[in-house]
């Protein structure tokens, strides 16, 4: 059994660091309490991504990156490796766990994607409450928004000649996820993200979509993205890092060459978690900072894996 979850690649100053590693192995906890209670990997990456949507530090339902004119509009997605069935929402205004919603997407729909006020109307159907907008909206994504102004200044400042951290607000981009495999050997992923700070109402990011956002096949591991969701989108990041790790010599290869293939081919910056079976977990990123923590049951260690910066990796028994 492994989990692996992702904070979003962004980056944060000092004081943020703390908050974002604490909020990183809170969920891959309480995740991996649930694959070692028997649960499947769906529920330990739904159980994961969900406690993220309560953390304000991330980027998703509490929390989340606002648009220009001020309002939260989540997306997100599971999928489960075994059946290949997928659930997401995009556009959300009144869900503060857009994870859930997309389960029931999966489990209780014909369908893979609803948007909007269609997502809000089937959540009432299967009983999940509606929340006010104001109540997702947190002071960190006010500044955001005041600090950044437009998307594309949100997208300029996780280029590589921009990576000094100056400012006293938390940082771009923050989306969540977490991918797993569990006993039974099944793999499944969950994104979920309020998107990025500016970005124009009724704009769709990558998380939602299949292949961009996340991806997961018991045949060959699962994924969760995060970063410029318009690159990811046009590079199909999570399904190319699965294809990619058929020539690599190991997932993290896989994950390396495939953020470094979207930063040439289209300019992009982000970052990938990624398991797959008989693999050491693969996580890259080629903004300054991604915060990320796994557990492993095969560890000899017994503790949980995590870092924040470019080659860093630091344990803690738990
Ligand atoms: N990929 C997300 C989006 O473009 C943002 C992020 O990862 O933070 O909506």
């Amino acid at each position: 059994m492994i989990i692996v979850v992702h904070g979003g690649a962004a980056k944060c100053n000092e004081q943020l660091i703390a908050l974002k590693l604490a909020g990183v192995k809170r969920a891959v906890k309480e995740g991996y309490d649930s694959l070692a209670n028997g649960s499947t990997a769906l529920d330990a990456v739904e159980r994961a991504v969900s406690c993220m949507e309560n953390d304000p530090i991330m980027n998703c339902g509490y929390g989340s990156s606002l648009t220009d004119a001020g309002t939260v509009e989540c997306d997100a997605i599971i999928m489960d490796g075994q059946t290949l069935k997928s659930g997401a929402v995009a556009g959300v205004q009144h869900i503060l766990h857009p994870i859930s919603l997309s389960r029931a997407v999966m489990d209780r729909s014909d369908h893979c994607l609803f948007i909007g006020s269609g997502a809000e109307q089937f959540a009432q159907e299967v009983g999940i409450e509606l929340v006010t907008n104001e109540s997702l909206i947190h002071e960190f994504a006010q500044k955001r928004l005041k600090e950044y102004k437009t998307f594309a200044r949100t997208i300029d400042d996780d280029k590589p000649e921009n990576q000094v951290i100056e400012s006293e607000s938390p940082k771009e981009h923050d989306t969540v996820g977490s991918v797993a495999i569990d006993q039974y050997g099944n793999c499944a992923v969950a994104t979920s993200t309020g998107g990025i700070t500016g970005k124009r109402v009724g704009r769709v990011g990558d998380s939602p979509i299949i292949g961009a956002g996340g991806y997961a096949d018991n045949s060959c591991g699962a994924v969760s993205t995060t970063g410029h969701g318009e690159a990811i989108m046009r590079t199909c990041l999570s399904r190319h890092i699965m294809y990619e790790l058929i020539s690599s010599v190991s997932l993290q290869d896989a994950v390396d060459k495939s953020l470094q293939m979207m930063a040439k081919r289209v300019d992009g910056y982000g970052g990938a978690i990624a398991v797959a079976p008989n693999q050491k977990p693969g996580i890259g990123f080629t903004t300054p900072m991604m915060s990320w923590a796994y557990i492993d049951s095969n560890d000899s260690q017994q503790c949980i894996h995590y870092g924040i910066r470019v080659d860093e990796h630091l344990t803690q028994n738990f």
